[in-house]
């Protein structure tokens, strides 16, 4: 077992997040003494591969040594500085590198800590926007159902997560909810793409009604992450941005779980070719290292904001804004993936992962088997209400990190994941199934 006089010490201290701290007296707290590539090590040295990258974010695995050197290197130099007033040199290149790398047009970086601030940020400037150019009235959102763009008041306004957000109902503002084009609401024998047109259609018909009251459409792009791992036609993206423009609605693409080469390319909206007027930055961005997240925006927009009057400014702020450390861990993470080929490098992974995958596909327990780029997923046939926390916990058992959202499971590894790791992996997904 784990170090249990530190589970002990934990479960005084540490109010643990997205858990009903009661669970625990059942499900036991792991304690993780070290990490090294894909994979976590408890106190008893028993290994887990982290096939969900630790939460999305882990993309060159645990202790990369060029991360940390990188990060060292800059530690030495200069921790923190505060951004306004101040720049430093980390800020000032990987500013330059995002927008080189992001969709075209996209070409200043506004820094927050964590997904859920640039989603603030993001929704704070799309209305100022609007205001500034005397057209307050552009002051609602609109999202997908089943959309998630996290937990904060703003961002939970926007998410359709019932579990996370229905208790706050009173303390949220009314955001309306699009049909979502995950194809796995189509119909028999409709095509994703066939969906994805039939669901962008009542984006139409929304904004027809009420673009001028409607200052940004919101959306994960390709993949809606948090609610299971809802994957949808490139072509709605395409639509979303016609529907947007035509309506003079911004499209903001939350680009927080599924950027940084998660979907095949380095970031989901290169598949539809387009622009979004926002594109939220964050767990990817410093490989899992540190607590970093930007916000893109367009020329025109940030021209908008440069005035001679401070109001008309964007006087948004959080304290660590761009912090040097995380900049030298994103500015690292951006060389590895150069270095490595790893977008290139990915898709022979996802086509031997694909292969291997099979007898799961064709499991007699699982539904929907799918996969989008670095992204796979499949729900299991269980009616257990606690089949999250069982298959969790027999995932340990096995020697994975497997954290199901409801009944679906995922895999979402760090792209380091090597043939002999990925067998392992399917193998013991297989066992686990099995023993149901
Ligand atoms: C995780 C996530 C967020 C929130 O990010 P935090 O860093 O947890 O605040 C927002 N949007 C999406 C799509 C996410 O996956």
């Amino acid at each position: 077992m784990t170090n249990k006089n530190l589970v002990d010490r934990s479960l005084k201290s540490v109010w643990h997040p997205c858990s009903q701290m009661k669970q625990y007296e059942n499900l036991p707290l792991i304690s993780i003494h070290r990490g090294k590539g894909i994979w976590l090590y408890d106190f008893n040295d028993k290994r887990y591969l982290d096939a969900i990258s630790s939460w999305w974010v882990n993309l060159f695995g645990h202790t990369n040594s060029y991360i940390n050197n990188a990060v060292l290197e800059q530690l030495e130099k200069l921790e923190h500085v505060m951004l306004a007033g101040f720049t430093h040199e980390p800020v000032v290149d990987l500013s330059e590198r995002l927008t080189k790398l992001a969709p075209n047009g996209l070409n200043h970086c506004f820094y927050s800590s964590d997904g859920a601030s640039a989603i603030e940020a993001a929704l704070k400037m799309s209305f100022h926007f609007w205001h500034n150019n005397g057209q307050s009235k552009k002051n609602n959102f609109i999202s997908l159902q089943n959309g998630y763009h996290g937990e904060t008041l703003g961002a939970l306004s926007v998410t359709d997560v019932p579990i996370f957000s229905k208790i706050y109902t009173p303390l949220l503002r009314k955001s309306i909810r699009i049909p979502t084009p995950d194809w796995r609401y189509a119909e028999e024998g409709e095509l994703p793409k066939e969906y994805a047109l039939r669901a962008a259609n009542y984006l139409e018909k929304y904004l027809a009604k009420n673009h001028k009251v409607t200052a940004a459409f919101i959306i994960e792009p390709l993949v809606q992450g948090a609610v299971g791992m809802g994957m949808y036609h490139p072509d709605y993206l395409k639509y979303a941005r016609e529907i947007c423009s035509k309506y003079q609605v911004h499209l903001i693409a939350d680009e927080i779980a599924v950027g940084f080469g998660r979907t095949g390319t380095m970031f989901a909206c290169e598949q539809a070719n387009i622009t979004p007027d926002f594109l939220c930055l964050a767990k990817g961005l410093t490989s899992g290292y540190l607590p970093l997240s930007a916000v893109l925006t367009t020329k025109s927009i940030y021209r908008a904001f440069y005035h001679k009057d401070t109001k008309r400014a964007f006087l948004h702020s959080h304290t660590h804004s761009g912090n040097a450390l995380a900049c030298s861990a994103a500015l690292a993470t951006l060389d590895i993936f150069k270095q490595n080929k790893s977008i290139q490098a990915n898709h022979t992974k996802i086509k031997y992962l694909n292969d291997i995958s099979q007898p799961i596909a064709s499991h007699n327990k699982v539904r929907n088997f799918r996969n989008c780029g670095m992204i796979w997923a499949f729900e299991v046939k269980n009616t257990d209400p606690s089949f999250s926390e069982n298959f969790f916990q027999r995932s340990i058992d096995q020697g994975l990190l497997l954290r199901p959202l409801g009944n679906t499971v995922y895999f979402m590894p760090p792209y380091i994941i090597n043939k002999k790791e990925m067998k392992f992996l399917v193998e013991r997904t297989l066992r686990i199934l099995d023993s149901y």
